[in-house]
């Protein structure tokens, strides 16, 4: 199961996995935005690990939920509100919860996915996170549904997020400010993609 403390991991993993990518998440922002991704993202993550250490978390829900709300005020541009919102739309799907079950899990990371689709509007193809986020949920539930346990049920939905992630290079943006771009946007991998594909990433890692 997924208790307080798997879902404290999951999420420090998901920040060692931003600062690694740091320079990464830059460079991919600077072909089709304005090179901050990397620089927002680290400074979310490194705030929420400081908050999470200077007051460990006592349920899951209170886990998601500081995260969310660290992430809105610290992160800013498109990608502060859409990570926030993902992470307090898990909070609520966790509920009162004490730990996880697979299936509890799952709901709560489409909860997420739920959260970027109210708060962007991003459809499939418009070049977002959401190409990678939602077939990542998608082969989840599936995997969940076959009566896969959960570490291979999340190494499945990694492997979505990846060809979710790369699928987005040749795709015209329709969202964000890579939009601006028009055509030009094509050739290039999405930033919001990448990061996300590092919280799945991360969440094989730790909770498999
Ligand atoms: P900004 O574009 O404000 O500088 P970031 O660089 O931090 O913000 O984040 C950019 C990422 O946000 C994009 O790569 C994309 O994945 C994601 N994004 C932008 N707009 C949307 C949207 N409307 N829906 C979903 N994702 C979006
Ligand atoms: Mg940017
Ligand atoms: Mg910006």
């Amino acid at each position: 199961t997924v208790d307080t403390a798997a879902l404290t991991a999951w999420v420090r993993e998901f920040g060692r996995l931003i600062a690694a990518g740091r320079d990464l998440l830059t460079e991919l922002d600077s072909a089709i935005g304005d090179a901050d991704h990397g620089v927002n993202m680290d400074r979310g993550m490194t705030a929420v690990l400081a908050a999470l250490a200077a007051d460990p978390p006592t349920t899951p829900a209170d886990v998601l939920k500081r995260t969310g709300m660290t992430l809105v005020s610290k992160v800013g541009g498109a990608s502060g509100p859409l990570y926030g919102t993902a992470f307090l739309r898990m909070a609520a799907a966790a509920g009162a919860a004490d730990a996880l079950d697979a299936p509890g899990y799952a709901k709560v990371l489409r909860a997420g996915l739920d959260g970027v689709v109210a708060r962007g509007k991003p459809a499939a193809g418009d070049k977002t996170m959401y190409d990678a986020l939602a077939p990542a949920v998608d082969a989840l539930d599936e995997a969940l549904a076959a009566g896969r346990p959960l570490g291979e049920a999340l190494r499945a939905a990694l492997r979505a997020a990846e060809q979710g992630r790369d699928a987005t290079i040749p795709m015209v943006a329709r969202k964000g400010r890579a939009s601006y771009l028009g055509e030009r946007s094509a050739g290039h991998q999405d930033p919001g993609a990448t990061s996300v594909t590092m919280l799945v990433s991360a969440a094989a890692t730790v909770l498999g």
